[in-house]
């Protein structure tokens, strides 16, 4: 009898969002005069700039006639993106060889599939809040024991805390942790992690020989000179850390379907050899996946040129700027608001100490905003709600005035 993977019934998210979308569909149906602003969701919502549009036109143009046609391509990507991808991290003073760089179709896949090329038997341990994926992929490979409603966790995991008090961004663990997931500028939080903090997580991962899953996303948000964009601005970074990067964020790819993942050759771990988790995922990709989209390629080919560039920056700015008026009116009701800076994400501190989800229904009770509720992404986000600044200016804009006129602190 064939017999289905049991891990899966471990998990318990997968409740958040249909939760939120159950609540809003009962506030609509009993108030359908009002209209709801949706501040939940972390989808871009503005339009591919029109440079980076030719440039999937192109990838379509191309298809179209026989000598410029391309049928499966190199499975690590296309060698000029790579080449891209490369002068991407160059800008910074940091050398990614194009052996290094894998093209994917997003880095929520990769998120997950990284993992095979780890010891089902790895303790791993995540920011607490934490962008769920690196949770949810670790209970369904079975390297977690059952969900622990008194802990809000799952067993076998290590949460790091973070708080108001160590500034959203925990140090490294007390105990051992083989795989270490870090996400900055953090999703849900919005902090971003400085120079001397990921310095810490590199010092203990080189002690330890431990792995760092680094996603960085969100690294285009980064308006502050002096925060560090990518991990392996940090010394000895490319010893022990992976970085995991996306298009989705930059471009507005979050449809197109494109990212990249960059596996060190220097990266040793406790029973390797330096070059041996790069052939490992290599044998991975050149196995189960065929290579992104030739289509999506030539679309982050034209993101990376510097007019590209220069246009998913216009496009970030655009959300940064929604974060900004989001902010300004939290904190003239008193909230403490943290992140929304140098990410499109802020997380918002429920007032007198109400708990996730009643602060939740309050905003969607009083001003029809929805939101996305802190405990959803751990046990430490109790008492947050996260506030997401994608969306169209004039949306936000409603749901700004509707926050001003109407929430009651
Ligand atoms: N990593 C983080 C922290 C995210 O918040 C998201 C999406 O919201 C992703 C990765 C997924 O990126 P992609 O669209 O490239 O799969």
């Amino acid at each position: 009898m064939a017999k289905l993977n049991p891990n899966y019934d471990k998990l318990i998210a997968g409740y958040l969002f249909p939760e939120i979308k159950k609540r809003v569909q009962m506030f609509m149906e009993s108030n359908p005069e009002r209209k709801v602003h949706k501040l939940g969701i972390g989808d871009t919502t503005e339009p591919i700039p029109p440079t980076i549009i030719k440039g999937l036109r192109n990838g379509v143009e191309k298809l179209g006639s026989r000598d410029t046609y391309t049928g499966y391509g190199d499975e690590l990507g296309d060698k000029r993106l790579r080449e891209s991808i490369s002068e991407f991290y160059w800008e910074r003073r940091i050398n990614i060889d194009i052996d290094e760089i894998f093209v994917s179709d997003g880095a929520k896949p990769d998120i997950g599939n990284i993992q095979s090329i780890f010891s089902i038997d790895s303790i791993i341990a995540v920011q607490d809040p934490t962008y769920p994926v690196y949770v949810d992929t670790n209970v369904i490979t079975g390297r977690t024991g059952n969900y622990n409603q008194e802990k809000n966790g799952y067993e076998g995991i290590i949460y790091m805390q973070c708080n108001e008090e160590n500034g959203f961004f925990s140090p490294p663990p007390k105990n051992h942790a083989d795989i270490i997931y870090l996400c900055s500028p953090n999703n849900p939080t919005g902090n971003v992690a400085t120079y001397a903090q990921l310095a810490e997580f590199i010092n203990y991962a080189l002690k330890h020989k431990s792995v760092i899953i680094f996603d960085a996303a969100y690294s285009e948000f980064i308006r502050d000179q002096n925060l560090p964009h990518s991990i392996y601005e940090i010394e000895n970074a490319k010893k022990c850390a992976i970085e995991i990067h996306s298009f989705s964020k930059i471009a507005g790819f979050t449809g197109v379907r494109l990212g990249w993942t960059i596996v060190p050759k220097d990266l040793v771990l406790e029973d390797g050899i330096p070059g041996k988790a790069n052939s490992l995922w290599k044998r991975r990709q050149t196995t189960f996946f065929n290579g992104a989209s030739n289509i999506a390629q030539e679309g982050g080919i034209s993101a990376l040129t510097p007019e590209g560039r220069k246009k998913c920056k216009i496009l970030a700015d655009y959300y940064l700027e929604n974060a900004k008026l989001i902010k300004h009116v939290l904190e003239a009701k008193g909230l403490k608001v943290y992140g929304g800076v140098n990410a499109p994400y802020l997380w918002v501190k429920g007032p007198k100490g109400i708990k996730s989800w009643d602060f939740f229904e309050k905003l969607l009770n009083e001003c029809s905003v929805v939101v996305t509720p802190g405990v959803g992404f751990g046990p430490s986000g109790e008492g947050y709600v996260r506030f997401s600044a994608f969306g169209h200016r004039e949306d936000i804009i409603e749901a700004v005035k509707s926050i001003q006129e109407n929430l009651n602190v």
